[in-house]
């Protein structure tokens, strides 16, 4: 089976104009990002800005496509799971944070530095890439 889902790394300027990273807790406890599975007659475009408002409140536009990642779980119905994930880099503006509590833990900002420290303590393996590009785009190089 092959699941493709959507989303995206959210910035915003707070009111001090500094920039900030939004980072989410997934329901199994990992650092991640927003995201969502496809539903029939969106765009990947639209699905990445539908969940990142369903899973944490806040309402994007789409600045940048970032890249994929690919990756298999096993499901306990449907067996191996094939999975793509689409994500770009989004500026939040408007909504505020509210965790979906039956879609996420949690979801936070982060300033950019702290953001990459946590992705690379406690995210997934194949989104530090996701984060880096995004970092990337907003000017911020890491590795
Ligand atoms: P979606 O948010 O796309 O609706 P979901 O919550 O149903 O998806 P996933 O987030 O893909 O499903 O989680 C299914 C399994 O894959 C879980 O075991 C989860 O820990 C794992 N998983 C989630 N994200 C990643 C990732 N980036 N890399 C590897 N495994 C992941």
């Amino acid at each position: 089976m092959l699941e493709i889902s959507a989303g995206g790394v959210v910035f915003r300027h707070n009111e001090q104009g500094e920039l900030q990273v939004q980072l989410i807790q997934d329901r199994y406890g990992k650092v991640s990002l927003p995201k969502g599975k496809m539903e029939a007659g969106e765009t990947v475009e639209q699905t990445a800005l539908r969940e990142i408002e369903e899973e944490t409140g806040l309402k994007g536009v789409i600045v940048a496509p970032i890249d994929q990642i690919k990756y298999q779980y096993e499901h306990s119905e449907h067996g191996t799971v094939n999975k793509e994930v689409h994500y770009y880099l989004v500026e939040a503006v408007g909504g505020k944070h509210q965790a979906q509590v039956e879609e996420i833990r949690g979801v936070d900002w982060f300033e950019p530095l702290e953001a990459w420290r946590r992705q690379k303590q406690s995210g997934y393996d194949n989104n530090h890439r996701i984060v880096a590009g995004a970092l990337q785009l907003l000017g911020i190089s890491v590795s």
